[in-house]
């Protein structure tokens, strides 16, 4: 191969790969984004895998939680369990409590505190879209 001078002396502007570092043309490192033709094929290579290896990552998310939080829904179930049993546990009181208004503030206070635990599963689920759209 011709050395730099010579090349120089020729006309053709001498440039040198980002990667190896090896002499090339002017034209090839144009064409190939500053990196020789070995180079850039090697690249090139690397990043189709890794966009392979991403959307295989993707595709199983989807499959695993289809964007659903896990804690999320445990969370949002037990507020809707909560609230079930308080209601039931009023109710039944209303007897054994000689007064309907002890019974009423339960089922009251089981309602207000399965909306707290409720959105508190709600936060979660926002977080985890959020981290969602963040990833793509
Ligand atoms: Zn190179």
């Amino acid at each position: 191969m011709a050395s730099k001078e010579e090349l120089k002396a020729m006309g053709i502007e001498v440039r040198e790969c980002k990667e190896c570092c090896r002499d090339i043309s002017e034209e090839e490192y144009k064409k190939y984004k500053g990196y020789c033709k070995n180079c850039y094929e090697e690249r090139r290579e690397i990043e189709r895998r890794k966009r392979e290896y991403n959307s295989e990552d993707e595709e199983f998310e989807e499959v695993e939680g289809n964007g659903k939080n896990a804690v999320a829904t445990i969370v949002k179930g037990i507020a809707v369990i909560s609230a079930i049993i308080g209601i039931i546990v009023g109710l039944v009181s209303i007897d054994a409590l000689n007064s309907g208004i002890m019974a009423v503030i339960i089922i009251i206070a089981s309602i207000i505190s399965s909306v707290f635990i409720y959105s508190l599963g709600e936060v979660v689920q926002k977080l985890q879209n959020i981290e969602d759209n963040i990833m793509k």
